[in-house]
């Protein structure tokens, strides 16, 4: 009876790995049937959940009796654009996951779940929300010849025009996009502008620069540690298109932006920028490709690029602009100098020469970072008497010691455990750490100069929301003398006052099975080492330096980062990478598999390798993963290989389709395209 009411039929993609899209009735007349790119609430499963109108039809094949009515149509919210819907669409088609599993989940989730309160009330504030004050923007320094060269070229680009901004540490790239951004949105009165970095902790100091430069321009930001409230809101302004600059970590490439003018991705080489859970994309990739499909430019930029954007820079596929020297007056790339850990035996992890280096900073009043990529006290606590060491039960790996916290940790599953009093073994009490942390290093420190001000920033010191924040202020306001970290605190930031970095242990780097362990190596160190003297000669004169601590100051790595050479260095491991047939030579795919016994996954990767064959394509072998159990799951994987990418696009499209139809209850897989860890 129900048909012969006029209805439409709405085509809807879902948030489930059901690769499909799903058909409800709408009850509607012919004028007013919803849009694709609108949201609907409907009845799945005993759920009711949003899903987002791919078409609308007059008829479907699914039997009348089967048939649902849809529940609502979120009418208050226009519709994602056609554009939009083509970027979930290629997501979702490249990285081999169902539409609604993509565009879903990128999606506010006060928008997603149940009543339209909060999206009503989000309307509601924006449309009162007047444009921001007219404040006097701050002025920009004079550009150098090289940032005006870059800013003019970027600003002034038309099309699909993607750059690679390569400049060194401290060349003022920021100020380059700055005023890149001021010309489009000079030029183009309705224009919106990504910015991406890689980093939440970058956020801050960059969302000061732009709201001090235009504050004029409604500003959104969009990053994990919005509130709903306030991902709603900053959410809604990209895509009513009133917030013309939005600036966010790599999540924030699927914002709805519908006049889309450029896309700038700061530190473009950084890991970061590729999920590494459930959909995982690289939003760097993504936004290359959302640049084509705009035809806009798109600028990516690094002192280290990735090798892929190297490789495409070196072929004539990007551009290349090049900032060459520090922009501040006076301010020259630090000496760097290794430091022989073999003839300079080191005390609590540090040695004579880099202890000295510290003392002098703290003399001169001037600021020293230390890095040491591993936080915690030590890795590892054993018993000298019987060999006992603290390993997870649950993982391959061990139990990290965390001191202050009195604790074990497992940084892989998150156990914890109290520091155990004896041996669990043979009930000896003298329980040693072996090697060391963060933690560690700032005991050290403490105790060697009890004046020094040493602050730690790692992930333990910044658990609470806003802490890191307030952590880099301090050091940013000088009040602390030595500070050491993690990469938390190697990449981007602008310490004015620091004139010496100290790099304890990146030694264990160079021998990983890991292919790209070097490429990241060098880029972290050279990346670390570019916080030393960005504010240029301090008043005592000293020189900027940067130490660090080796076993191997022979390895052609530090010698290239003693030389600051990166162009040397990446055009001889893109050659080793060609001679070797790997990325970016190659395209690769991984399928990993999760099950209760390590036997039960490698035997649906044999399966799976052996389903389906297909020219220039390899499958090798499934192997355990190098951690093989994490939380009382084994893992294994299986790598696909092609030197064509559509041809391998090809085959995992065949393939998952199979896969997908394979009972497979004690095994938990997933896909991943362009692995970065294998
Ligand atoms: P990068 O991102 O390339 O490492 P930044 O953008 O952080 O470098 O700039 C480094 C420093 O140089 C910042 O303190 C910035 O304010 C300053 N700076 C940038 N451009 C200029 C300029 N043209 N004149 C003077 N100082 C500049
Ligand atoms: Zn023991
Ligand atoms: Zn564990």
């Amino acid at each position: 009876m129900t048909a012969l009411f006029p209805h439409c039929i709405l085509r809807i993609a879902l948030d489930t790995p059901l690769n499909t899209v799903f058909d409800y009735r709408w009850h509607c007349e012919p004028e007013a049937r919803p849009l694709v790119g609108q949201l609907a609430l409907v009845q799945f499963g005993s759920r009711e959940v949003t899903g987002l109108i791919v078409e609308v039809l007059d008829e479907t094949d699914v039997p009348e009796a089967k048939l649902k009515d849809a529940l609502a149509v979120r009418s208050q919210l226009s519709p994602l654009s056609p554009q939009w819907l083509a970027l979930a669409g290629f997501a979702a088609d490249y990285y081999q996951r169902p539409l609604g599993e993509v565009a879903l989940p990128g999606l506010p989730k006060n928008l997603r779940v149940g009543t339209t309160v909060a999206l009503d009330r989000a309307i509601r504030k924006l449309a009162k929300n007047e444009a921001p004050h007219d404040a006097t923007p701050a002025n920009p320094p004079p550009l150098n010849a090289q940032q005006q060269a870059a800013a003019d070229a970027i600003g002034g680009a038309s099309g699909f025009t993607p750059t690679l901004l390569y400049g060194v540490t401290g060349s003022g790239k920021t100020e380059v996009y700055l005023q890149s951004c001021d010309q489009v949105l000079t030029r183009e009165p309705d224009a919106q502008i990504l910015i991406l970095v890689p980093e939440i902790n970058l956020t801050p100091q960059l969302e000061g620069n732009i709201r001090a430069r235009f504050p004029g321009v409604m500003l959104a930001t969009l990053h994990s540690s919005l509130s709903e409230g306030e991902r709603m809101l900053h959410w809604l302004a990209a895509h009513q298109g009133r917030a013309r600059i939005v600036l966010g970590t790599r999540l924030a490439i699927l914002a709805s932006l519908p006049n889309l003018k450029l896309i700038v991705i700061d530190e473009e080489h950084d890991p970061s920028y590729k999920q590494q859970e459930g959909l995982r994309y690289s939003a760097r990739d993504l936004a290359v490709w959302r640049a084509w499909q705009l035809q806009i430019p798109i600028v990516l930029g690094s002192a280290t690029p990735s090798l892929e954007s190297w490789h495409h820079a070196q072929s004539g596929r990007y551009r290349k602009l090049e900032l060459r020297e520090r922009a501040v007056k006076n301010a020259v790339l630090p000496q760097v100098k290794l430091l022989d850990m073999e003839r300079d035996k080191p005390k609590d992890g540090l040695t004579s020469q880099l202890i000295a280096a510290l003392k002098l900073r703290m003399e001169r009043g001037e600021q020293s970072l230390l890095f040491l990529n591993r936080r915690g006290y030590a890795p590892v606590i054993c018993c000298e008497s019987c060999g006992w060491i603290s390993e997870c039960t649950r993982c391959t790996s061990f139990m990290v010691l965390h001191r202050p916290e009195h604790r074990l940790r497992c940084h892989h599953c998150s156990l914890e455990l109290r520091i155990p009093r004896h041996c669990p073994t043979c009930g000896n009490v003298d329980l040693q750490p072996l090697g060391r942390g963060t933690q560690r290093v700032e005991e050290g420190l403490q105790a060697l100069f009890p004046e020094a001000r040493v602050l730690r920033i790692d992930a333990d010191s910044t658990r609470k929301k806003g802490s890191a924040q307030e952590a880099f202020d301090t050091v940013h306001r000088g009040e602390v003398d030595i500070l050491i970290g993690t990469q938390m605190v190697a990449k981007g930031h602008d310490f004015k006052k620091l004139t010496l970095v100290g790099i304890l242990n990146p030694d264990t780097a160079l021998f990983s099975q890991d292919y790209r362990a070097s490429e990241r190596l060098f880029a972290q160190l050279m990346q670390v080492a570019g916080r030393a003297g960005r504010a240029g000669r301090t008043e005592g004169g000293s020189e900027s330096e940067v130490l660090i601590q080796t076993r191997y100051p022979q390895h052609p790595l530090y010698g290239a980062v003693v030389n600051h050479d990166y162009d040397h260095f990446a055009t001889a491991l893109l050659e080793e990478r060609e001679q070797a047939a790997l990325p970016p030579y190659l395209f690769q795919a991984l399928l990993r598999a999760e099950a209760r016994e390590l036997a039960t996954a490698l035997e649906f990767l044999t399966i799976a390798r052996d389903c389906l064959a297909h020219p220039n394509i390899t499958i090798n072998d499934p192997i355990p993963m190098t951690m093989t159990r994490v939380h009382n799951v084994d893992r294994a994987q299986l790598l696909i290989e092609s030197p064509s990418r559509p041809q391998l696009q090809a085959f995992l499209k065949e393939w998952m389709k199979m896969l997908r139809e394979m009972k497979t209850s004690r095994v938990k897989w997933s896909l991943e395209v362009d692995p970065l860890d294998i």
